[in-house]
């Protein structure tokens, strides 16, 4: 793997894996802000916590031009945006939804903020099964679909990756196996999630 960019915002950093993932670039952002070290470098987008990496350096060139460009003309976003990403409660695993602390009828995930519609009883459904459950109930509701899942072997096999250990290219070894030149074993699927899934 080979870091291309840092940027300050993870929707950036984001949007820019996405940008060079749409050029065929694998490529994924790993959030640094424990080791970072900023002020090096000029551009506002390169000083920051959340590192933009690639598979392959056999793509860098390509990558950093697509960088360059997306810079260039970089999408707009609110600032708060981060914080607003809302939980998808549907994913909500049904037993966990406790009843109207007034009326004692079941909630609707669809309606986390209330107020019940028999008794009026206002209520955070989020809150409630935070207190009830601990956060890690949530996590299914931030959780996405593994990013590589609708892609075939083949698809995968396609896309440009070098060994995590020992960087030599792993081209055309397919989906798994071992890294010819020190032997560590590979697997491109949990690899790429692994990269896309911070
Ligand atoms: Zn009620
Ligand atoms: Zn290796």
């Amino acid at each position: 793997m080979l870091r291309v960019a840092m940027y300050e915002s993870s929707a950036i950093a984001h949007l820019a894996a996405a940008h060079l993932r749409e050029h065929g670039i694998m490529a994924g952002v790993i959030d640094g802000s424990v080791s970072v070290v900023t002020g090096a470098l000029p551009s506002v987008f390169r000083n920051g916590a959340y590192e933009l990496y690639i598979a392959s350096k056999g793509d860098e060139e390509l990558a950093l031009e697509l960088i360059e460009q997306f810079e260039r003309d970089p999408p707009e976003i609110d600032p708060e945006w981060e914080d607003h990403v809302a939980p998808d409660l549907s994913m909500l695993d049904k037993k966990l939804i406790p009843n109207c602390p007034g009326c004692n009828w079941a909630i609707m995930a669809a309606r986390p903020l209330g107020p019940c519609q028999r008794c009026g009883t206002k209520y955070d459904l989020l809150e409630m099964i935070f207190e009830r459950h601990g956060p890690e109930a949530l996590a299914p509701c931030y959780e996405t679909e593994a990013p590589m899942a609708h892609l075939s072997d083949a698809e995968v096999c396609a896309i440009a990756i070098d060994c995590p250990t020992c960087s030599y290219p792993l081209d055309g070894l397919g989906l798994r196996g071992h890294c010819p030149e020190c032997g560590s074993s590979f697997d491109r699927r949990e690899l790429f999630n692994g990269l896309i899934g911070h």
